[in-house]
């Protein structure tokens, strides 16, 4: 069965240090607003239609204002994509919004944060196994993977020596092990028995990514990150080999500013290229998936989109996180993400339970049938 799933957007506000914020919301914990000619830096509007717009008011699904806590923002961006995803249906939940404005807080905290900050990642993990552990009978299998996109190339955070990363896209969606469009080829999908093993390969990730980081050169603010939870269920007695899958993927994407071309050289102007690129055809895809005229979606321009193919417009329930800066020398940046986010709530992805059918599965049930039977008739 089928439903119709609208991506939610969560707007997150991160706290100001030293600076008072620029913007405001407003009582219905839904409604964000920017005055430009109240921004005490002298900063103006950008050149819209109406020159002389200098307010400008954004409605999003839930805001969450800087005294949000991070088990808060558990339990609105991700707490019914868990309940979801072990019913059988795939999740994403992706943070975006410019460099500094939280998405990694957001999405990992930090290792070395205390427990109550810790961030969407590792909550997910430890709700998963807390709801395996009370339904014992359903045999569920949990893998994580964590990939990295960095200037259209991929790396396994798990395993950085996996070579020959490629993103495979099933001919039949529902026929694939996770009923989703799309996988990556010859990434490392560890099994994970507890938490920890879970928590481990996060952890381990993490670190490779910041060792690889340092031994390439590469800016981890222009990468994007995606750790996958791929769960497979089954019951433990008298079903006929039917299995239950489904993946949540978690995502830290690169920061939203555009970086400028100009006076960048080299490595830094092919960078450049590419982030810019990657964030520009995820709008593309946005805006070809807001306008109902539109048969056409461009997924494969990037290995960004492609693997989000699901996420957006596919088999997925969906949330955004916007994470917004609200000091004034960023009130571009936030318009700009602001106004992704509109257009990324106009979206509806369709979801389904995914099922498949294990026939080994089911044979060796039959064969294990057939002995308790012949020992029960003393054969
Ligand atoms: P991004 O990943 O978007 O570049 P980070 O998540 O790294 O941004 O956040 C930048 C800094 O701000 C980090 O030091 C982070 O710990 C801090 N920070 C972000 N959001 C919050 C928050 N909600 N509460 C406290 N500190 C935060
Ligand atoms: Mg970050």
């Amino acid at each position: 069965m089928a439903g119709v799933s609208k991506v939610r957007v969560v707007g997150r506000l991160r706290p100001t240090v030293n600076l008072a914020p620029q913007l405001r919301v407003l009582g219905d914990g839904k409604t964000i607003d920017i005055d430009f000619s109240k921004s005490g830096d002298g900063s103006r509007p950008p050149k819209t239609v109406d020159h002389q717009k200098k307010q400008f008011s954004f409605v999003l699904d839930d805001v969450l204002d800087m005294s949000a806590s991070q088990e808060q923002v558990y339990s609105t961006c991700a707490a019914d994509l868990v309940d979801a995803a072990l019913e059988g249906i795939n999740g994403t939940i992706f943070a975006y919004g410019m460099t500094g404005a939280g998405k990694t807080y957001t999405m990992s905290g930090s290792p070395s944060l205390s427990f109550g900050r810790r961030g969407l990642i590792p909550r997910v993990i430890q709700n998963i196994f807390q709801k395996i552990a009370s339904n014992p009978s359903t045999i569920t299998t949990i893998r994580v993977s964590f990939l990295e996109i960095y200037n259209e190339k991929l790396y396994d955070l798990i395993r950085p020596e996996s070579k020959g990363l490629t993103i495979h896209e099933s001919g039949d969606p529902s026929s694939s092990d996770s009923g989703s469009a799309t996988s990556v080829k010859n990434l490392s999908m560890p099994l994970c028995q507890t938490e920890h093993d879970a928590l481990d390969c996060l952890f381990q990730g993490e670190t490779n990514r910041v060792i690889a980081a340092h031994r390439l050169n590469k800016n981890s603010t222009r990468s994007h990150c995606i750790f996958t939870i791929h769960i497979s269920q089954r019951q433990s007695v008298g079903d006929r080999g039917d299995v239950i899958v489904s993946k949540l993927n978690l995502v830290d994407l690169a920061g939203s500013e555009r970086v400028s071309k100009t006076g960048s050289e080299g490595v830094i102007l092919k960078e450049a290229n590419y982030i810019n690129k990657s964030l520009s055809f995820l709008e593309q895809v946005v805006v070809a998936l807001s306008d109902a005229k539109r048969t056409h979606i461009p997924y494969r321009q990037s290995k960004l989109t492609h693997f989000l193919q699901d996420s957006l417009g596919g088999n997925s329930k969906t949330t955004m996180v916007a994470n917004i800066s609200c000091i004034a020398p960023h009130l571009h940046e936030t318009l700009s993400t602001l106004r992704f986010a509109e257009r990324v709530m106009t979206i509806s992805n369709v979801v389904k339970v995914n099922v498949t059918h294990d026939p080994v599965l089911y044979i060796k049930r039959l064969e294990k049938q057939i002995e308790e039977l012949k020992m029960e008739l003393d054969l």
